[in-house]
């Protein structure tokens, strides 16, 4: 939000650009809801539409159920909707991430499109942002889901979560947050880090913080997610984990990695070569020749990986023009 925070004014249109940057826009996934979409757009126009400009961005995610054709229909008559729809089912992050690239607000909001996550909260979530946080997400402190397959899964992962990424919330897996445009410009989004956003936004050294928000039961249609969804969020949690700490140095891991096994097996090798030479004991028959061999293999490969690894990180870095390093903000008088 460059010049300023979010003045829950509306902004006023003083003719010299045409396009009005909305205080904010909302993006919602949408896979098969259709029941949900009406209520939805009223629920979220009447929470934020009275303090501020605003923009929804119903993203739909390859929805069979009309959903897409309901979206269609209400964007070109509703001013403060866009409508779009995807080719094919992507899964829930693509849909975010399409969202937040036709987002043009200074800030943005997620959440669900299935009534779960309460529009009336947005208010709430914005008034933490215009405190100077970069993120604010939700937190579930009473959530309406199955205890088995959802609650006790999720209290493990949130567990984990924050152990492995440092940042301290609650709830990682709830849908309503909000966000400066600038760190979702800053992100790019595979597999299902939709939820990892808050760590992805720490490693990029975003102010966070969270604010307990209403969850209602789900009204219509049905979860997209099973329980193996939790297995899912694990291998995504191992890639979020090696992505904070090593990512702009892979040969620290796999470079130490590699020499130490390779200095541990040629010790082994020299003191097997003693015995075999100074002593004349018969060594072909040793376990330890196959640790020795196999350390020294594994070795070679670990440190050549690494050196890989460093090449794709500065290609990873350079062609996107990434820094590695985010400035917050620069005070001088004089700055270029
Ligand atoms: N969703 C989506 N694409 C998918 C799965 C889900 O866009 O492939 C949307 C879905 O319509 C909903 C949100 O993502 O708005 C969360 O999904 P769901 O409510 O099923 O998850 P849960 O609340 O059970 O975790
Ligand atoms: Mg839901």
């Amino acid at each position: 939000m460059r010049g300023g925070v979010i003045s829950g004014k509306l902004n006023e249109d003083n003719g010299a650009i045409s396009v009005i940057v909305p205080d904010v826009s909302v993006v919602v996934p949408v896979r098969d809801e259709v029941e949900s979409l009406p209520l939805l757009l009223e629920a979220i126009a009447s929470s934020v539409g009275g303090n501020f400009s605003y923009e929804i961005i119903c993203v739909d995610d390859g929805s069979t159920d009309g959903s897409a054709e309901y979206l269609k229909e209400q964007a070109q008559i509703r001013p403060d909707l866009k409508a779009v729809l995807l080719r094919r089912n992507y899964g829930q992050t693509a849909a975010m991430s399409a969202g937040f690239n036709y987002a043009i607000g200074q800030a943005i909001v997620t959440l669900d499109a299935d009534l779960q996550n309460d529009p009336a909260d947005i208010p709430m979530l914005l008034a933490k942002l215009a405190e100077g946080y970069d993120l604010v997400s939700g937190w579930r402190h009473k959530r309406q889901d199955a205890v088995v397959s959802r609650l006790i899964p999720s209290k493990v992962a949130n567990w984990l979560i924050g152990k492995v990424t440092e940042v301290k919330l609650h709830d990682y897996g709830c849908s309503l947050k909000a966000y400066r445009a600038e760190v979702v410009a800053d992100m790019n989004l595979y597999g299902e880090l939709h939820r990892f956003l808050p760590a992805l936004a720490f490693i990029e050294g975003a102010r966070i913080t969270e604010v307990p928000v209403r969850h209602h039961a789900r009204r219509f249609g049905r979860s997209k997610y099973g329980i193996w969804r939790t297995f899912r969020v694990m291998m995504d949690l191992l890639t979020i984990y090696f992505m904070k700490k090593f990512l702009t140095r892979p040969m620290h891991v796999f470079g130490l990695l590699g020499l130490g096994s390779i200095v541990t097996g040629t010790l082994i090798g020299i003191y097997l070569t003693f015995l075999k030479l100074a002593l004349g004991e018969t060594i072909g028959n040793r376990p330890l020749l196959i640790l020795a061999v196999l350390l020294l293999v594994t070795g070679v490969q670990l440190f050549c990986f690494g050196l890989l690894a460093e090449l794709l990180m500065r290609t990873y870095h350079e062609s996107q023009g990434r820094p590695i390093y985010r400035v917050r903000e620069v005070v001088a008088q004089n700055v270029k």
